[in-house]
């Protein structure tokens, strides 16, 4: 692969992206604690995602923090680092790392469906991709988002005196169920797990 081996790490700046142990130096795609870890002397990510990591782990999860914005190519040796939204959760990003001759892409999770509780997936015209293949198979086919937010409204007019618990992953899922609700016009109050509060006061 050259610049990147099947680790993830470049060497030729002693950085790895989202390791899965505590490393010198960890470029961190986003939030999400199967990518975002603990215990990292340094750490590279946009501000939502550091925020994110500070709000659930503590703000010493890390040595050092360094944020960076979409769009904006940051230099490390002879590599360009530019972060693109990647349309999972909030602060999500795809990884451009550009040599005079190269573009290589590090999806990390994204999603090319809309969601309004983060920021929008944009295409990457890249030379080399190196793709996250959750749900990537063709039997998983997600039906439309709105439609099942339907079917939970009709199912609370229909049985208004019940309860329903809706389970959702606290970072990422649970805002972006919430905002469904709340576009699809349900105002009534939500109750919420600890976890999923924690995200969402942010
Ligand atoms: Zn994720």
């Amino acid at each position: 692969m050259g610049i990147i081996n099947h680790k993830l790490y470049i060497e030729t700046i002693n950085a790895y992206i989202d390791p899965m142990m505590a490393v010198e130096n960890a470029i961190i795609t986003h939030g999400h604690a199967d990518h975002a870890r603990i215990g990292h002397q340094n750490v590279l990510a946009t501000q939502n995602t550091i925020d994110i990591m500070k709000i659930r782990y503590g703000d010493k999860c890390a040595g050092s923090f360094q944020s960076i914005e979409y769009h904006k190519p940051l230099k490390i040796n002879n590599l360009n680092f530019t972060f693109f939204p990647a349309g999972h959760i909030l602060g999500s990003a795809q990884i451009l790392i550009e040599t005079k001759n190269s573009r290589l892409l590090i999806t990390g999770d994204y999603k090319t469906s809309p969601d309004s509780s983060c920021q929008s997936y944009e295409l990457v015209e890249c030379d080399q991709l190196i793709t996250e293949a959750t749900f990537g198979l063709p039997v998983f086919q997600h039906p439309k988002p709105e439609n099942e937010i339907k079917k939970i409204l009709k199912a609370f007019e229909k049985n208004d005196t019940k309860t329903y618990i809706i389970g959702a992953y606290a970072l990422g899922k649970s805002q972006r169920v919430i905002k469904l609700l709340r576009d699809a016009g349900y105002d009534e109050t939500i109750y919420l797990h600890g976890s999923q509060l924690k995200i969402c006061d942010y």
